[in-house]
């Protein structure tokens, strides 16, 4: 497998890294994704009846979101979404460890420590992701999500810049329709394109295993 990524919500793997992952499967190269929650605790806008149906419609939602980017291998966890810090720490690292000893992935993204945002979930992800990889020996390349513009003053003095960048101009439709499929997540849509437009044409990520002494531009 090429690229694995971890994350807790379904919605994450897109905003970020949608471009970097079309132009990996429609090379060919096999991309899988692991979710760990069915972010049941995020809006509705309506489209949905409380916790229970959100749950499936989110799911649904992320099946037509993975099938636009050509991801081939996904497995969806139910840990409690927003509930991930209070969870079992061990049960979380064992699930990552295995899919990653699977999988056995050339890279692996998930967020970076601070979250990228903060939110508990982005930061307990991490942190479970890190000590798996480590576990494992750090058996493959680590990549976090990482902006060029912390999130906040507060995250700003634990944040990864990023020293990986990706032209992804060449897939946007692709990519704003693989976005598009989150419906009950077009709030968090509107508020990504507000905050962080530069990232739709371009995805930066920090690599953070094996360290890289200079800021690399991947030509695609
Ligand atoms: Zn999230």
């Amino acid at each position: 497998m090429k690229l694995l990524m971890i994350f807790p919500h379904p919605d994450d793997e897109v905003y970020g890294a949608a471009g970097t992952i079309l132009n990996l499967t429609t090379k060919g190269e096999t991309v899988g994704l692991v979710t760990l929650t069915h972010g049941e605790k995020g809006r509705t806008l309506g489209l949905a009846d409380g916790p229970e149906e959100l749950a499936k419609v989110r799911s649904q939602e992320l099946k037509n979101c993975l099938e636009v980017l050509g991801i081939q291998v996904h497995e969806h966890h139910h840990f409690p979404d927003g509930g991930l810090k209070q969870h079992d720490f061990e049960e979380l690292v064992q699930v990552c460890m295995d899919a990653i000893s699977r999988h056995r992935p050339e890279i692996l993204l998930t967020f970076q420590p601070n979250g990228s945002n903060g939110h508990p979930d982005h930061v307990t992800t991490s942190k479970v992701v890190l000590e798996a990889f480590e576990r494992l020996g750090k058996p493959c390349t680590l990549w976090f999500y990482a902006g060029d513009e912390p999130y906040n003053e507060e995250l700003a003095k634990i944040h990864l810049y990023p020293n990986v960048r990706f032209n992804v101009i060449h897939h946007i439709a692709q990519k704003l329709r693989a976005i598009s499929m989150h419906r009950t997540q077009a709030l968090s849509t509107v508020d990504f394109f507000r905050r962080a437009a530069e990232r739709i044409p371009e995805e930066t990520f920090h690599q953070y295993h094996p360290e890289l002494q200079e800021q690399t531009v991947i030509p695609t």
